[in-house]
């Protein structure tokens, strides 16, 4: 049977938000990052990582780099018991500066193509799973694939709480990845 998973937002939900996470010591995980994912890895969840990376397209660090930075993700979950199934990012940008990367694609979330192609190389269901992101763009992505989505109030959640969107609808709102792992723990 396919499985439910928990598509995560990297910079802002994860991580703290750092503008363009540009050098490894700029990463900084929240105190309850890996507790919360090992929370999902015991309750079968596929856990993906999906992020728009247009730092790549604008030239401010290389595919290289974010490879590396999710390298390093994994070994500070690792060290804690807690994994992550897949990292999904897009590197494009309509306006790009580097121009292999300049395109309208179909993977800068809110579209939902990274989100599309875990699910085919992951076996995952979409009618069961969920979405956590600081932005309502992670939530779009989600809501155009019929999976559920949690807006945490960390990285941008606050000021795009003051804002919602009509197209969106949050099934929570909740103050932090913990929380919103707590939530969907209980919803499902
Ligand atoms: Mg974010
Ligand atoms: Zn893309």
């Amino acid at each position: 049977m396919s499985r439910s998973a928990v598509f995560l937002d990297r910079d802002g939900t994860l991580l703290e938000e750092a503008g363009y996470l540009d050098r490894l010591d700029r990463l900084v995980f929240f105190p309850y990052s890996v507790d919360a994912v090992r929370l999902l890895n015991r309750a079968n969840f596929a856990v993906v990582v999906v992020t728009n990376q247009a730092g790549i397209a604008r030239g401010i660090f290389k595919e290289s780099f974010v490879a590396e930075a999710h390298q390093h993700i994994t070994a500070r979950l690792s060290a804690g018991g807690a994994r992550v199934d897949g990292f999904y990012y897009c590197p494009h940008h309509p306006e790009a500066v580097i121009e292999q990367y300049r395109k309208s694609c179909d993977c800068r979330k809110p579209e939902p193509g990274l989100l599309r192609q875990a699910a085919a190389d992951l076996d995952l269901a979409f009618d069961r799973s969920f979405v956590i992101g600081d932005r309502w763009h992670d939530l779009e992505a989600g809501h155009r694939v019929g999976a559920r989505g949690v807006l945490v109030r960390t990285g941008y959640g606050t000021t795009e709480e003051r804002a919602p969107r009509d197209r969106v609808r949050p099934a929570a709102i909740v103050d932090n990845l913990m929380e919103a792992v707590s939530w969907i723990l209980r919803a499902s």
